[in-house]
């Protein structure tokens, strides 16, 4: 019968070897994580699930609405907005966010996207790119060391030799490797490279109108995407903000976006909003990258791999 062997290869796959050392290694890493964070001065905030604000983002999804008391609200792309706002009460937070994103179906193919992750969100006010930058440095080294000595048995058992990349991660601009490498330069370096490797100064119609466009580099973002070398493709993304009125409603009219769509953001920010920078950084790959595992799913037991069944 169809629904028993469904059940068999969940069941199956929630008892496998590998889904069991990467939920172990997962729950050691959000351990490191959230201490590192606090030990920095961040404060830990709470996610935000539902809301009439979300991330736009700068690739299609399905939008996952929901009618809440007659409003318009969407389940959670990222918490970019909600971040820019709470660091004007808090200076520094993280959060461990849900997010969904509706991939379409042919992105399963990728074997790192989940409609259903979670994501490490940071925001600091009055930060640089190069200090949010230093600091990953600092969390990505560290972390990999204590994931090397605590899971070292679970490591070997998946035949893992995890390295801990030496500092400063080598920093290429967007412009300078697409040159280089043409369109799909991301690809390409992350499986050339056998470090993590950053991406900066991003052209404006790259990404989120979110992200500061340059004072002195019209069109270029003060932004970065940290990318995982052996071919495992982006790791975060993340960047400076922009903060006064006038540029976010000029950027958000570039994107070819409505004010109205963020409208609560543009209010806030009418108010006053402080500068600051931060990134996000997927869960499910990083434990998909320490583990070396070639699909993403193996990460999770109720993976939501896009266009599959799933519970
Ligand atoms: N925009 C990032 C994301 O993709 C997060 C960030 O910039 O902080 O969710
Ligand atoms: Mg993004």
């Amino acid at each position: 019968m169809e629904i028993e062997k469904v059940l068999d290869a969940k069941m199956d796959h929630v008892k496998s070897d590998k889904v069991i050392a990467a939920v172990k290694i997962g729950s050691d890493l959000r351990y490191y994580l959230g201490k590192f964070m606090r030990e920095q001065g961040y404060v830990e905030v709470p996610p935000v699930i539902i809301s009439p604000l979300t991330d736009p983002l700068n690739h299609p999804v399905f939008d996952p609405v929901i009618n809440y008391y007659g409003e318009k609200y969407s389940l959670t792309k990222s918490m970019i907005f909600h971040k820019q706002i709470m660091v004007q009460s808090f200076g520094s937070i993280f959060t461990f966010s849900p997010n969904i994103r509706i991939e379409e179906a042919e992105r399963s193919s990728t074997g790192r996207h989940l409609s259903e992750f979670t994501q490490l969100d940071v925001e600091k006010r009055g930060a640089t790119r190069d200090e949010i930058m230093s600091m990953v440095e600092e969390m990505i080294t560290g972390l990999f060391r204590y994931i090397r000595e605590k899971d070292s048995e679970l490591l070997s058992k998946l035949g893992r030799n995890l390295q801990v990349p030496s500092k400063p991660f080598e920093r290429i601009k967007f412009l300078d490797a697409e040159k280089q490498y043409g369109k799909d330069f991301e690809t390409v370096l992350s499986k050339k490279k056998t470090e993590p490797f950053w991406i900066v100064d991003i052209p404006l119609q790259q990404r989120e109108f979110y992200d500061r466009e340059s004072d002195t580099d019209p069109e270029i973002l003060v932004d970065m995407d940290l990318v995982y070398p052996e071919g495992f493709g982006e790791a975060i993304s993340g960047g400076e903000r922009e903060f006064k009125l006038d540029k976010i409603k000029e950027r958000i009219s570039k994107k070819g976006q409505t004010e109205e769509q963020f409208k609560w953001f543009v209010e806030f920010a009418r108010r006053g909003l402080e500068p600051s920078a931060g990134f996000g950084i997927g869960i499910e790959r990083l434990t998909r990258f320490i583990c070396g595992f070639k699909r993403i799913e193996d990460t999770h037991p109720f993976p939501k791999v896009p266009g599959e069944f799933s519970l």
